[in-house]
């Protein structure tokens, strides 16, 4: 399977790591939309939210846990965003589920 996110998570392909475990990796994103712009990802194949079910859906909760330990190591007392997108209309470009953590500088509302 040709999918990038699977291969950053066998180490095949390099990334800045920020986080690993059995289950989840968190790494630094090529093109930062903020100071602190950090992608989780489960290390099993899953395409999107829309394939979120019973079965799967533990690795999300594992996600945000995650998600708030590097945001307290990261010193983000201010506030900072997790961003999920699914599917063409969500602007997913990436088809292996992720959410970015955004953080060091004031996000807009509603997004565009
Ligand atoms: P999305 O548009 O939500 O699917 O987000 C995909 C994200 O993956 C974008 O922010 C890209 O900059 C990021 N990205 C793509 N390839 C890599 C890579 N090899 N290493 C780190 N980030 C990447
Ligand atoms: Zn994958």
């Amino acid at each position: 399977m040709d999918c990038i996110f699977c291969k950053i998570a066998k180490g095949e392909i390099p990334c800045k790591k920020a986080y690993e475990d059995d289950r989840v990796l968190a790494f630094y994103d090529l093109d930062p939309q903020a100071p602190a712009h950090i992608l989780l990802i489960p290390k099993e194949h899953i395409v999107s939210a829309w394939e979120i079910t019973p079965e799967n859906s533990a690795v999300v909760g594992h996600i945000f846990e995650v998600a708030a330990k590097l945001a307290r190591e990261l010193h983000l007392e201010g506030g900072f965003r997790l961003v999920n997108n699914c599917g063409e209309d969500g602007g997913q470009t990436v088809q292996h589920l992720h959410v970015h953590l955004l953080g060091g500088r004031s996000m807009q509302w509603p997004p565009g």
